[in-house]
């Protein structure tokens, strides 16, 4: 259960956490008309940091665009802005912030379009994804038997409800089988991606990662360890990545919002190199912390530090 906090930004305005409730007949309930965003504020030694909210934010609106649903009367600067005042007026520093935006109550049917837009923004303190000891030991994962989204059918570059309809097939029958999470191949039978993180391999020190036509969404951590790995030098190549190449890599992780860089131990119970989490892996990880704890000059501008709390009445 999520430990509610003291409010919710809606289209504008703060309520009380218990108030943000929506009726049952809202369109998105039935339709899957909903586009959100998963984004991490860190605590560091100079308070409350969120990361990267301009690329998140960038993506939740490049997600409403492509279902036509980016007119909200709100720009991306002034949610942005949001993310941190929410951040301050809960007074928390650790947290996950979650965007969401939905087409409401009115009519019924499938395209609904005079139903109003509504936005939300919720935040909540939370804990490792894949397991606290995930990050360091590595996870178990299979392929799944299910497709992620083949081109042409629902958008995998949107971070859209209806997404993660496929993203809990998948999950569901990785758990069910004792498996921390699935991997995904594409409708060409190509490596894609996660429940709800993108991956990464690694075989003679060079990293390799699937493109964008690979049915995959357009990560920010994605984004992150390519930047991160051409920081350190090493060489990285988005490319079609067949199934049997996960079995015979040197590395496997996996990156999220959620997940951030967590190491793959094992593939369909096939080690993965030698079974722990591997030196590139490590490396990547170190650097990001690096930035997270403020312990390296954050180089990208990629922490937007939420200040302290403001009195602010609602
Ligand atoms: N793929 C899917 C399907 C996801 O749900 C997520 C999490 N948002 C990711 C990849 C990773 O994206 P990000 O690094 O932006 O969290």
């Amino acid at each position: 259960m999520i430990e509610p906090t003291q409010k919710i930004w809606h289209n504008g305005k703060f309520i009380n956490w218990e108030d943000a409730k929506v009726h049952v007949m809202t369109h998105a309930l039935h339709y899957g008309t909903s586009v959100f965003e998963g984004i991490r504020c860190y605590s560091t030694p100079s308070g409350g940091a969120i990361f990267r909210p301009k690329e998140h934010i960038r993506r939740f609106f490049d997600s409403a665009k492509i279902y036509r649903m980016d007119e909200i009367g709100f720009d991306q600067k002034t949610i942005v802005e949001a993310l941190g005042e929410l951040v301050r007026i809960n007074e928390l520093s650790a947290c996950y912030l979650r965007p969401i935006l939905f087409r409401g109550y009115g009519d019924v049917g499938v395209l609904s379009v005079n139903n109003p837009i509504e936005v939300f923004i919720v935040c909540w303190e939370w804990g490792k994804y894949l397991g606290p000891e995930a990050i360091e030991k590595g996870v178990d994962v299979c392929v799944s038997s299910w497709t992620r989204l083949a081109p042409n059918t629902l958008p995998a570059m949107a971070k859209v409800a209806a997404n993660y309809m496929n993203s809990q097939l998948m999950k569901m029958e990785a758990i069910t089988n004792g498996y921390s999470e699935g991997i995904a191949l594409d409708a060409s039978g190509y490596v894609s991606e996660g429940s709800g993180e993108n991956i990464f391999l690694v075989r003679d020190n060079k990293i390799y990662t699937p493109p964008l036509g690979t049915s995959v969404l357009p990560g920010i951590t994605r984004a992150t360890a390519i930047q991160l790995a051409a920081d350190c030098g090493l060489e990285l190549v988005e490319q079609s990545i067949p199934r049997e190449w996960l079995y015979i890599a040197d590395e496997l992780f996996f990156t999220g919002t959620a997940a951030e860089i967590t190491p793959i131990r094992s593939v369909d119970r096939i080690k993965i190199g030698s079974g722990k989490r591997g030196p590139v892996t490590k490396q990547l990880q170190q650097e990001f912390t690096a930035i997270l704890t403020c312990a390296t000059e954050d180089r990208h501008g990629w922490l937007n530090f939420v200040g302290t709390p403001k009195h602010i009445t609602v």
